[in-house]
């Protein structure tokens, strides 16, 4: 049983053809499939390993283009639905020149946001090994109580439970309201993974002392990871706690990179699951999800740049 299943969002991001300028500036815009879930599931499958994706999408050709990608890369579509009332997500994300990412969604409401408990494919939930989900299916119903669903049938089916926040505040009705959203499932995921940026958000403290990020612990985890870019991450399990760097990149876009490494923590994982108790497998798992996010960020893209595990092991051989 190593089957990861990526619960949310799938969409697409138009990404200005030049870097660097405002959404208002961009003379003309490519396609990019995305959504952190599905990105996970992508990932996890470019690896080797068994991944499908739950998440609904619009009946559309857009939705049925971005069902062909997850079917493409060898990713289990068992689980998507399609809607016939509203559009697949867009998303439109600048680089602005000062190098924050800026957003304009398109979600009024979206097909993602409208899967319902009832549309859940639960005998797939119930092979998961891993079941994975972020924050954005959280914020507005009915997506919300059929991710909440669908993760207790997850946990009762045996499945550990892994949560990457991702923040989007331009989705959140208020700062405040995603702050309780996010913390309101905390304490029911194993492993959990925050950036530094959702460290801050989340504590309130600009800082990713021990002190800091232990603000976000719970006895009920068996990880908690933050990421930190390109000096690799940190991480706390129940007996032991480190630090693993990160690999030396030519970095192009960092589109994908915490997708990547979340795909593969969650690949080595499943293949061995006493990682979780044991800090030098744990440390080595680490190391491979650092470095298949190191190579995401060296291409453009977050789906094209997720590398093979033969790439990834090319890339620590080498260092
Ligand atoms: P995202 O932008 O996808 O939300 P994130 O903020 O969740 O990403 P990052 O910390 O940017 O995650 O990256 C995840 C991991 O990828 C890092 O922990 C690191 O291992 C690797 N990584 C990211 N950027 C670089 C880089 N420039 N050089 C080397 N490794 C990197």
């Amino acid at each position: 049983r190593e089957l990861v299943v990526s619960f949310g969002e799938m969409l697409i991001d138009f990404v200005p053809t030049v870097a660097g300028v405002s959404l208002a500036e961009a003379p003309a815009f490519l396609k990019a499939p995305g959504g952190a879930p599905a990105n996970v599931a992508i990932a996890v499958s470019r690896l080797g390993g068994g991944a499908a994706f739950v998440g609904k999408l619009g009946d559309d050709e857009f939705g049925r283009m971005l069902a062909a990608i997850l079917r493409d890369n060898g990713v289990d579509d068992g689980g998507v639905v399609f809607d016939a009332g509203a559009r697949t997500a867009l998303a439109f994300v600048t680089l602005r020149a000062d190098g924050e990412r800026e957003f304009m969604f398109y979600r009024n409401p979206s097909a993602d946001m409208l899967l319902t408990a009832a549309e859940l494919n639960v005998e797939l939930i119930k092979r998961a090994a891993v079941f994975h989900y972020g924050s954005i299916s959280l914020i507005a119903e009915p997506c919300r109580s059929a991710h909440l669903r669908a993760m207790e049938i997850a946990k009762e089916a045996g499945a550990l439970l892994s949560y990457d926040p991702n923040l989007r505040e331009a989705l959140w009705p208020s700062r405040e309201e995603a702050r309780t959203k996010i913390l309101s499932i905390w304490d029911q995921a194993d492993i959990v993974k925050v950036s530094e940026v959702e460290l801050e958000f989340l504590t309130g403290i600009n800082s990713v002392e021990d002190d800091v990020v232990m603000k976000l612990w719970r006895p009920t985890m068996k990880l908690l990871l933050v990421t930190l870019g390109d000096q690799g991450c940190k991480y706390y399990a129940r007996d032991f706690r480190g630090a693993v760097p990160s690999f030396k990149v030519q970095q192009v876009d960092t589109t994908g990179a915490g997708d990547a490494f979340v795909g593969a923590l969650l690949r080595k994982i499943v293949q061995d699951p006493s990682s979780l108790q044991d800090q030098k497998k744990l440390e080595e798992a680490i190391k491979f999800a650092n470095a298949c996010g190191a190579i995401t960020t060296t291409k453009k893209g977050a789906i094209p740049s997720l590398p093979t595990e033969t790439e990834v092991l090319q890339l620590i051989a080498k260092a």
